[in-house]
């Protein structure tokens, strides 16, 4: 999507601090960290909410979660504990519309209402 933010950072025609990139997947810091520890995981391939997933995505998906949990161990959160999110439309909170999960981690979040 030529107007995606997170499709620009992906193909390199904006900057970001890139922590991971393979085939499927590429994590960047959040420019705007609400922890510590603030990593976006995005998939390359542009799918704009959660409400647009279909079953071929549930492998692409796994790889999300499992590449949080171990970058959350690479910065020693793995103990501690850490937060993955994904946010979903409005009243969810997202502003980017090309699916991320956040990796929080650093300090003791509190519960959210
Ligand atoms: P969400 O509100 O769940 O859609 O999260 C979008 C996140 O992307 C926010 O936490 C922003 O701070 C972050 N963000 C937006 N633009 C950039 C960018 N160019 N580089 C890094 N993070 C960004
Ligand atoms: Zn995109």
């Amino acid at each position: 999507m030529s107007d995606c933010i997170f499709c620009k950072i992906i193909n390199n025609k904006i900057q970001a601090t890139i922590v991971h990139e393979d085939k499927q997947l590429v994590a960047f810091q959040d420019m705007n960290p609400q922890t510590p520890t603030h990593i976006l995981i995005v998939p390359r391939k542009h799918i704009e909410t959660l409400n647009d997933l279909t079953i071929k995505d549930d492998v692409l998906i796994g790889a999300m979660v499992r590449l949080a949990a171990r970058i959350a161990a690479d910065r020693g959160h793995n103990e501690k504990g850490y937060r993955t999110v994904f946010n979903c439309n409005s009243d969810g909170g997202q502003t980017v519309y090309h699916i991320h999960l956040h990796l929080l981690g650093g300090r003791v979040m509190g519960r959210f209402g």
